[in-house]
């Protein structure tokens, strides 16, 4: 299953980064605060200004079921929203969003990764605008939803991980724009419409001097060819991040199966664009 930030712009979350663009934690994982050790995230953006995430749409990070998604008081979290991602690496793994503002989806709807399901709130206007997110690698929360450990250190470590670092190990993967996506609700069987078929993008080779072509997602893995500026070519859905730099892997034409860079993590660069070179 592939992953994706909870927040961001499409093309900011495409660069495989875990908090994409000008978002910032400001609570991370386990910190101790005043409402005890912190559970996750607290995903603010104030750039350009104060507050620019005021709305922003929410995301879910991977495919599953929404298993709670209502407002829980006025006080602390406001709306909540819990999805349940089935198993993942042999454990539970859940999803949880607080403070947020309007809810686009309900309980027992069937999401996708990187499908809106809200927009940042402010708790009510008890908070500045952003997102608390955790994940769980537990069942509690999909009998305690609100559940919050507060100055149970134990209970922090037992039921919640550290979100950066879980998005971090799955690879968070760039997210195709909606239209290019593949309708596989799979639950909705009666609801018969013809299936849509992806649209795969091509890609250009916008870097100056080209790209390599590498047998695996490493710098230093075996060179298999070399794309000049302007080759197009049709990559992989996902991208993996490995050594600073975002990975893909061909799959067509004769360089299928090897692997090539999109650009550094941080965005700094980019070698490869939806849109050709000029
Ligand atoms: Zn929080």
């Amino acid at each position: 299953m592939a992953f994706t930030a909870p927040i961001g712009t499409e093309e900011e979350r495409n660069t495989g980064q875990v908090w994409p663009g000008t978002w910032v934690d400001a609570t991370p994982y386990m910190t101790r605060y005043a409402l005890g050790y912190h559970t996750g995230a607290d995903l603010n953006n104030n750039r350009p200004r104060f507050d620019a995430d005021a709305h922003a749409t929410v995301y879910s990070i991977g495919d599953g079921k929404v298993t709670y998604a209502q407002l829980v008081s006025k006080k602390y979290w406001g709306n909540l929203i819990v999805i349940d991602h089935g198993m993942v690496d042999g454990k539970p793994l859940f999803s949880r969003y607080g403070h947020i503002e309007t809810m686009v989806i309900k309980r027992g709807d069937i999401v996708k990764a990187g499908q809106p399901i809200a927009n940042v709130g402010n708790g009510e206007g008890l908070f500045p605008y952003h997102l608390h997110f955790d994940i769980s690698t537990s069942t509690q929360l999909s009998t305690l939803p609100t559940y919050w450990p507060g100055n149970d250190r134990q209970g922090v470590k037992h039921h919640f991980v550290d979100p950066q670092a879980w998005l971090r190990s799955q690879h968070v993967a760039e997210s195709l724009p909606a239209d290019d996506k593949v309708s596989t609700d799979s639950h909705n069987t009666e609801n018969s419409r013809p299936v849509d078929v992806p649209q795969r993008p091509v890609w250009y080779v916008t870097a100056a001097q080209g790209i390599a072509v590498h047998k695996s997602p490493s710098a230093s893995s075996e060179k298999s060819g070399a794309l000049p500026k302007g080759t197009k070519i049709f990559i992989s859905e996902n991208g993996v991040k490995n050594e600073e730099l975002i990975w893909a892997q061909i799959v067509d034409g004769s360089f299928k199966d090897g692997w090539v860079t999109r650009g550094k993590a941080n965005q700094s660069e980019t070698y490869l664009s939806t849109n050709p070179p000029r």
